[in-house]
């Protein structure tokens, strides 16, 4: 055992008892971990202070029940919680997400992400995550805005502008956004900026639907142009059929790339000459109206594989927009086949270690989420100056910031992650990150 190793196994056997079992909680320690410890053991300030112990430990974790009513009157319950990280360098800030698989396990693992995310933002925004295990497929508007307010009514005491101001993420979009911020109004009896991805009517920014999807295309562009490369003409992989992967797709098309695939749990749409607007705005729709990608329009030039990943095309990049952990071992043995020589997640944490191992053997170039996807909450940091200037910047001057703040995140994360002419963005994301969150931390004492 190495060094590094010993240090990041000693540092994981002083994480509590009660949470062996989180284990993507775990791995998303263990990642940072390996790569920060090092930094912290040389800083006898950071050292003395625990820094990376107490981000890993949330400030607090709120659990709740929701009970609210179905369209035929029966009553239902759900979990929801929000886990409140650190707000060492500003509000708590992160989305909600609405799955019958989420667990607190994933939410303290996004939650501690998103402290890294957001410090490399150059935002004041601490980090936080919430959510609920609802399934909202197959419910009515009704049964949705009746979920959102009953899960609104349990969270309210615990969020507001310079607390901690949810957004949305897997299945909270702009709809749910728009009822979770009329119960958050209706309760605190104030309009503020409790949430962001608000709706434009009612002080929301432009771009902040499009801004994960667009910043993981202008961090790819920054990562190429490094390599005196660019977009144009590469063929791209995309996993996911939501609102970062439909916007990532878009937005490489507009580049002049050619997008081979999206995806859903029942397979891959597979376009052999590239997707069009037109086949991308298709899948919103599908996406929206809760139906898969099987059967698309002959004049697609696209064809439906059922049970297959986006993996085996062949493709220069690919950008995993679904969900965590999506990428195993055997997905990345693909990756590397197809021919893929960079790889940049739009989702949190989608590539499991085995596969990062694999990557790294064959040389594919790695951006991680924390980096890659931090565009979506960049432009929530700009609607929260927006609300609270009263003033909003039109849809050009959004997007000019989120592409400048996209440069800065690569810009931070390949100076720190150089190494030997080459650059591991992964290192360079968590060690600029906890730079930051370190100097804060120590500034702030010992609480
Ligand atoms: N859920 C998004 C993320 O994973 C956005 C969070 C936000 O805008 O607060 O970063």
């Amino acid at each position: 055992m190495d060094r590094i190793d010993a240090l990041t196994e000693h540092f994981m056997s002083t994480l509590s008892e009660q949470d062996d079992d989180l284990s993507n909680f775990k791995q998303a320690v263990r990642d940072v971990a390996s790569d920060v410890l090092a930094v912290e053991k040389n800083d006898p300030t950071w050292s003395a202070n625990q820094v990376l112990r107490r981000i890993a430990e949330p400030d607090r974790v709120i659990s709740f029940r929701v009970t609210w009513a179905d369209d035929d009157g029966n009553v239902c319950i759900n979990r929801g919680w929000r886990v409140q990280a650190s707000n060492a360098i500003g509000p708590y800030k992160g989305g909600l997400r609405f799955h019958p698989g989420v667990s607190l396990d994933d939410l303290r693992f996004l939650a501690f992400e998103q402290c890294f995310k957001n410090a490399l933002t150059g935002l004041p925004l601490g980090g936080a995550k919430g959510g609920a295990d609802f399934d909202p497929r197959g419910r009515s508007d009704a049964e949705i805005m009746r979920f959102c307010q009953a899960f609104m009514g349990k969270l309210a005491p615990y969020i507001g502008p310079d607390r901690d101001v949810p957004a949305g993420d897997i299945n909270v979009g702009p709809r749910e956004i728009g009822y979770l911020f009329g119960a958050w109004m209706n309760a605190a009896g104030i309009y503020d900026g409790a949430l962001t991805g608000k709706g434009l009517s009612y002080g929301g920014s432009e771009m902040r639907v499009e801004a994960t999807g667009y910043g993981l295309i202008y961090f790819v562009q920054a990562m190429l142009a490094r390599r005196n490369a660019d977009i144009t003409g590469k063929r791209v992989a995309i996993s996911g059929k939501g609102n970062v992967a439909t916007h990532a797709a878009e937005k490489a098309v507009c580049e002049g790339a050619t997008v081979v695939t999206l995806s859903d749990t029942s397979g891959t749409l597979y376009a052999p000459d590239g997707l069009s607007q037109e086949a991308i705005r298709w899948v919103q729709e599908q996406k929206a109206a809760g139906k898969d990608l099987a059967n698309p329009p002959k004049d697609f030039g696209a064809a439906f594989r059922e049970n297959e990943t986006p993996w085996q095309q062949s493709a220069d990049i690919a950008l995993p927009c679904a969900t965590q952990n999506e990428i195993d071992e055997d997905a990345a043995k693909s990756i590397v086949d197809a021919g893929t020589s960079l790889l940049a997640e739009g989702a949190n944490m989608p590539t499991t270690p085995d596969a990062l191992a694999v990557l790294r053997k064959a040389g594919v170039t790695y951006a991680p989420g924390k980096a890659s996807n931090a565009g979506g909450v960049a432009v929530s940091g700009l609607e929260m100056s927006q609300t609270s200037h009263r003033r909003f910047m039109t849809a050009e001057e959004v997007d000019a910031a989120l592409k400048d703040i996209m440069k800065q995140i690569h810009d931070r994360a390949a100076d720190e992650g150089q190494s030997g002419g080459k650059i591991d963005y992964a290192r360079g994301a968590n060690v600029a990150a906890y730079r930051k969150l370190a100097q804060a931390i120590t500034a702030q004492g010992v609480l």
